[in-house]
């Protein structure tokens, strides 16, 4: 096995903001194992568009937990609301020592914009590209720590346990077949998002909620499962593959949707889930398998400079948006439930954490705000590596032996998986 050790003091599957910024907050003592199924640049982390909230100044926090509790139609916890809020002027002051350039005015001030569901221009952006300005940051600074490993074309496939009590995982080389142990003191799962799983899905198509299956399978305790957000307005386009997501903000700016005959038939700032029923509702009723959006409003020099990718995307696509209307139409986009975990990111089994997208803290109960998910997700990161660093490392214990024949038959056991999460979804939507 290239390099891999059998024991490290954390493993961590998946290096998107929350697996990277876990690795960032660990001491430089505990030996740490990251694990990517794909490149480590290939996570839904690097297409973030829109941008991160922060809490900008001590008089909007009450609108900011409001608006976040609305959007969550108040399935939220409040806890974890406000410590992600009160969190997040620290965490962006930390970005920017990272080397984080969030867009300023002439003054060096930061630049805020808004989305749906916001009664404030709170989100701080980096053209439309904020996830790729983020993380490349934070790859960057985990690849200089000497004490982290990163692995890519390395897959979990499951934990290791006994008695309720994680002793690592069991590992997948994905271009060779070959299975093996790694065992770890703690395990955090930051496998991000569930959208491989859909047809129709703005996130990238390795990521199949690995972490829920695995979960699954352990009796480990889940939440909310049945929870999946719908983007109003990706691009519309026959072809198969990963949708292109045109960013919420460009409502922010301006942009309006218009029906078959070029007529606004909703509010555009209203939360994802509302837009996206009304947009629904339009091309049900005008028989067309999109609506449109008008970019035009925003004027040209604020698409070129805060969109310039989806300018680009756009003009790829045969459409410029300076001068006509797009076609657009809602896909899965984001998972607001997940592995249930506490405000450090503990799960129901012992030393296994998980933090991310494929974690739910709380924080965003029934409908995310839009633009909430990369701060809570490097939030809870950060505390889920001070919560291991506080129980401590070292710790001396007998790992169990595994048998790995069971894991022989790749695609078998990603069935199972997939099958297990759709009916405990289905069962979950059921109930509710
Ligand atoms: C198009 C798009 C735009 C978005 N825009 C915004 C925005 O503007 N603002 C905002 O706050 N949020 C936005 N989001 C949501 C946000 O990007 C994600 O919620 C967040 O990045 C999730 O981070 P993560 O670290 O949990 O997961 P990801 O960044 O998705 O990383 C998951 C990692 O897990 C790895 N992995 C998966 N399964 C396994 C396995 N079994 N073993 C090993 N590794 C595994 C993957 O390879 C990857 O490295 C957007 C999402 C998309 C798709």
């Amino acid at each position: 096995m290239p390099n891999i050790l059998e024991k490290y003091d954390v493993l961590i599957a998946g290096t998107g903001v929350a697996g990277l910024n876990c690795a960032l907050h660990l001491p430089a003592g505990a030996r740490v194992l990251m694990l990517t199924k794909s490149a480590a640049d290939r996570s839904d982390s690097f297409l973030a568009q829109g941008g991160i909230c922060v809490l900008k100044s001590p008089s909007d926090f009450g609108k900011y937990f409001d608006d976040t509790m609305r959007a969550g139609h108040y399935e939220n916890d409040p806890a974890a609301v406000e410590l992600m809020i009160r969190s997040s002027p620290a965490l962006i002051e930390e970005l920017v020592s990272y080397g984080v350039a969030f867009a300023r005015d002439e003054k060096g001030n930061f630049r805020y914009t808004r989305e749906g569901g916001h009664s404030e221009p709170r989100i701080l952006f980096h053209d439309d590209i904020t996830g790729r300005e983020i993380t490349s940051h934070l790859l960057a600074a985990v690849r200089k720590l000497p004490n982290v490993q990163i692995m890519e074309g390395y897959e979990l496939l499951d934990v290791i346990s006994e008695g309720n009590e994680c002793c690592g995982g069991v590992v997948r080389e994905n271009e060779t077949g070959k299975v093996f142990p790694v065992y770890a003191d703690y395990t955090l799962l930051a496998t991000g998002g569930v959208g491989g799983l859909w047809e129709n899905s703005t996130n990238y198509r390795h990521l199949t909620g690995d972490a829920l299956g695995i979960a699954l399978k352990n009796g480990i305790e889940l939440e909310h499962i049945d929870y999946v957000q719908i983007h109003p307005t990706t691009f519309y386009s026959e072809k198969h593959g990963r949708r292109f997501l045109i960013s919420e903000s460009v409502r922010g700016e301006g942009a309006v949707l218009l029906d078959k005959n070029m007529q606004r038939f909703c509010n555009e700032l209203l939360p994802r889930d509302i837009v996206t029923s009304a947009i629904r509702a339009q091309m049900a009723k005008d028989g067309t398998k999109h609506v449109w959006l008008d970019m035009r409003p925003i004027g040209e020099k604020t698409v070129k400079e805060h969109f310039p990718t989806i300018y680009r995307h756009c003009l790829d696509e045969g459409y410029d948006v300076l001068q006509t209307p797009i076609p657009v139409v809602p896909a899965q986009h984001y998972f607001m439930g997940g592995v249930k975990v506490d405000l450090d990111g503990r799960t129901s089994m012992k030393r296994l954490f998980a933090a991310g997208e494929t974690a739910c803290n709380g924080v965003h109960g029934k409908n995310r705000l839009a633009s909430n998910s990369l701060l809570e997700s490097l939030i809870w990161a950060e505390r889920a590596a001070k919560a291991m660093t506080a129980e401590g490392f070292g710790t001396k214990r007998k790992y169990p032996q595994r048998d790995l024949s069971g894991y022989s038959d790749y695609a078998a056991l990603k069935k199972d998986y997939e099958r297990a999460i759709r009916e405990e979804a289905e069962r979950e939507a059921y109930c509710d």
